[in-house]
């Protein structure tokens, strides 16, 4: 799951398809992370 640099959408992508945002083209996307949060402590 991915989201657009520019119009903020979520994309989803399949590992063949190119990196681009469906819907304006854009080619910049953003790795969203799943929505296990994974806590790491500091020390
Ligand atoms: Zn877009």
């Amino acid at each position: 799951m991915y989201t657009c640099g520019s119009c903020k959408k979520q994309v989803t992508l399949k590992p063949d398809d190119p990196i681009r945002c469906p819907f304006c083209g854009y080619k910049l996307l953003i790795k969203e992370r799943p929505k296990v949060s994974k806590r790491v402590k500091a020390r």
